[in-house]
């Protein structure tokens, strides 16, 4: 059954995340040949109309407002209320990203429909869309159906691969006047933490220490090995509970949920709340000094040893490689 698609679009430093590219492609899915319609929300976005078009989106509808330069899900909502509206899509999908986390309910609430969140697969079988979701912490994965209604889903990053850029490709990119009013939130200031290199939650490549590393200072070798890697670092929240770097980089229940290519785990013993934001990477590389660490169970490589030695080593190694 031919569907008609919405597809947010997440607009970072004037630029598209990969993330939406990966949602065009699960929009693709759902819609089984039918309209994927990109939609982008802002202040200055329209000018990226093309680039989603490229990745996939059939056209584009553009809300744009003085009041949406910054997030919040009042202005946001109201903008995809509206476009929904005039729309009348029969599956919409957004990034399982901070922002989508925390729109998606309330759009959901809004349009009182159900929300299938954080998927991490989609395919069509047996004559229905069906989504695998992890449950119990990333321990299990669930497959879910929708049997009525609007088909609603979040896509976690790095999962559902974006389909290839094709530059031939144009279409229609039209702007939607939305009057986006009675925020309760107004941004006034957004105060960046400064934060190096690539985006850990789209990182392919991770470098995590814990509380093996030992200070802010061991870091540092875990930071030259993710430069090499073009990866990104991240951290226990037993290093950021001791304050050897900031909890933006925690990984795991309660932290960001990570799934690169390559995970290297460096002095992390690997705790259940650990290992549900980073269980699921592609390859998972332990460096523990203990070999009974539980990160060796869901280790796919596993290095016995001083992440202090063996770090440096592994740095020099790549850079051999010229990567
Ligand atoms: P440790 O458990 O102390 O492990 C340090 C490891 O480093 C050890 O295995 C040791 O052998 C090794 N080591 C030491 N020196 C070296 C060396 N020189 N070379 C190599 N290896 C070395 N934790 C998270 O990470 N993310 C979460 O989101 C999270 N959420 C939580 C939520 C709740 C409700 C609770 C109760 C806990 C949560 N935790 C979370 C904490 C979690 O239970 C663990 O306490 C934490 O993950 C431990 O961090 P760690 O592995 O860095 O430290």
């Amino acid at each position: 059954m031919a569907r008609k698609v919405l597809v947010l679009g997440e607009v970072r430093d004037g630029a598209l995340r990969n993330v939406s590219f990966e949602a065009l492609s699960a929009g693709k899915v759902i819609s089984e040949g039918g309209e994927v319609v990109g939609v982008l929300v802002g202040k200055s976005v329209s000018a990226l109309g093309q680039e989603f078009i490229q990745y996939g989106a059939s056209r584009v509808v553009v809300v744009e407002h003085a009041e949406l330069a910054q997030y919040t899900s009042d202005g946001y909502s109201q903008a995809l209320l509206a476009v929904i509206e005039e729309e009348k899509p029969e599956g919409l999908v957004f990034g399982h990203t901070a922002l989508g986390k925390d729109l998606s309910p309330r759009i959901a609430g809004k349009l009182n429909s159900g929300l299938i969140s954080d998927a991490t697969a989609i395919e069509v079988a047996g004559g229905n869309v069906v989504f695998t979701r992890p449950i119990y912490s990333g321990k299990a994965f669930e497959k879910k159906i929708v049997t009525e209604g609007l088909i609603f889903a979040t896509v976690r990053p790095n999962n559902i691969p974006a389909l290839p850029k094709d530059e031939s490709l144009s279409g229609e990119v039209n702007s939607l006047t939305v009057d986006i009013k009675d925020l309760r939130t107004i941004i006034k200031e957004v105060v960046r933490k400064a934060s190096e290199g690539v985006d850990l939650s789209e990182a392919k490549v991770v470098i995590a220490g814990g509380r093996g590393v030992k200070s802010e200072e061991g870091f540092k070798p875990l930071k030259e090995l993710a430069t090499v890697l073009g990866g990104a670092v991240g951290a226990s929240r037993g290093a950021c509970d001791a304050e050897y770097c900031d909890y933006s980089l925690q990984i795991g229940q309660t932290g960001k949920v990570v799934t690169p290519d390559l995970y290297i785990a460096c002095g992390i013993s690997g705790a259940i709340q650990h290992l549900a934001g980073m269980s699921n990477s592609k390859v998972i590389v332990a460096i523990n000094k203990d070999p009974e660490a539980n990160i060796f169970k869901v280790a796919d490589y596993g290095i016995v040893g001083d992440l202090f030695e063996v770090v440096p080593l592994l740095t020099e190694e790549f850079k051999k490689l010229k990567i």
